[in-house]
């Protein structure tokens, strides 16, 4: 009779698989990630060594087939996940997978060649943040700026859609990946690398390790502005990603209502908290123009962001409407200020960009350190 589904008969299971060079097993080796039950679906990963993976598909592969057979299974996956071996540089994704070794924190990651990584956070899911991301990043192109887009939204990337990119980087000689060109921006994502609909269920560490690899074998090539669209959020990994990430500061995304605002003020916090300054907050999703007859309706409150920044002593960067026309552009991977830049919409986003950049240049982040003036 086929075992129970429980991570115990899980692990077992995979006791029966023998390791990469044929010894011992994937258990009592010590390769098998945390094992993760959703509705009768299993989801591990296995640490291979990185230059190995590509011929380890069959050890995967094994490794599926033995949890299948528990009963109650209805379907598993399981991911390679290259491990980094000493000395080496950073490890690379693989098979869906990412390296999983935390870079030590606070050795921040050199992206050679950009002159600023500006982060777009929010609090919480949902208000629009990698909308603004992409408008922005085309924003700061519209003003002249030579611009990147870095998805780091690793458990729900979703820039390849709104730029409409599909298809997956090209590998470069010494292993560096190319980025993909959307609108004119060099984009990376790691929608490009993972099959849609593949369960993304790295830990945390991972997808530091993902996203250091983003950021370093990524031949970004020399940027004014590269736009990292974060993971929603103020966990863990938002915070070890805001300290790793050499950020010259961040943007946060909130809508007006005081539930995302609480988010929001989360997020300050986290920046804070790191030491990164944060550019000013965008009210998204504002108020709401009436198509037929272009009656405004401040629907959600509008100004709480505003507000809040002013209290909070954080700079306002602008308010984009709640309007169709941003949302059906950009679920047709024709983002509004690329499509339509002579919308007022696309004028709001590049007020945005154009702020940021004064902040950016000017130093009033603190981004560049300001001479302190000390009186005696
Ligand atoms: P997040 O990255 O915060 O999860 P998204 O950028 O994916 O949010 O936006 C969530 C949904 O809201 C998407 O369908 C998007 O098209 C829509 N959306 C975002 N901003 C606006 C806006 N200003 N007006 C209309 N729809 C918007």
């Amino acid at each position: 009779m086929p075992a129970e589904l429980s991570r115990a008969t899980v692990l077992e299971a995979l006791k029966t698989v023998a390791g990469p060079d044929g010894r011992g097993n994937l258990v009592d080796l010590g390769l098998v990630s945390e094992v993760v039950l959703a509705n009768r679906k299993v989801y591990f990963s296995i640490s291979v060594p990185a230059e190995r993976a590509a011929k380890l598909e069959p050890l995967r592969l094994a490794a599926e087939a033995a949890v299948k057979k528990i009963g109650g299974v209805d379907s598993v996956s399981a991911v390679l996940t290259a491990e980094r071996s000493q000395g080496a540089p950073a490890a690379k994704p693989v098979a869906g997978g990412a390296a999983a070794r935390p870079a030590a924190r606070n050795a921040q990651i050199v992206v050679p060649g950009v002159k600023y990584i500006v982060a777009v956070a929010s609090g919480k899911g949902g208000v629009g943040k990698s909308t603004t991301a992409v408008n922005l990043a085309l924003g700061f192109q519209a003003i002249g700026r030579k611009v990147g887009l870095l998805d780091a939204d690793i458990y729900g990337p979703s820039v390849p859609r709104l730029l409409g990119l599909s298809g997956k980087p090209q590998i470069l000689q010494g292993r560096t990946i190319k980025p993909m060109t959307g609108y004119g921006l060099a984009v990376m994502s790691m929608g490009f690398l993972v099959d849609e609909g593949t369960p993304v269920i790295w830990r945390g560490p991972m997808v530091i390790s993902a996203l250091t690899q983003m950021l370093k074998d990524v031949a970004w090539g020399n940027l004014d502005v590269l736009v990292v669209d974060m993971p929603p959020g103020t966990g863990d990994v938002q915070i070890t990603m805001a300290q790793q990430v050499p950020l010259a500061g961040a943007v946060i995304v909130s809508t007006p209502q005081d539930l995302a605002l609480i988010d929001a003020r989360k997020g300050l916090a986290m920046f804070q908290q790191v030491s990164v300054p944060v550019l000013g907050f965008v009210e998204n999703m504002s108020y709401f123009i009436c198509p037929s007859c272009g009656t405004r309706s401040d629907i959600f409150s509008h100004g709480g962001a505003r507000h809040d920044a002013e209290r909070l002593g954080v700079p306002f960067l602008g308010e984009i409407p709640l309007h169709m026309e941003i949302r059906e552009k950009s679920d047709l991977g024709t983002p509004i200020v690329a499509a339509a830049p002579d919308s007022p919409h696309s004028a709001i986003y590049r007020d945005v960009a154009t702020r940021c950049w004064a902040a950016l240049e000017g130093g009033t982040t603190g981004a560049k350190a300001a001479p302190r003036i000390v009186i005696e």
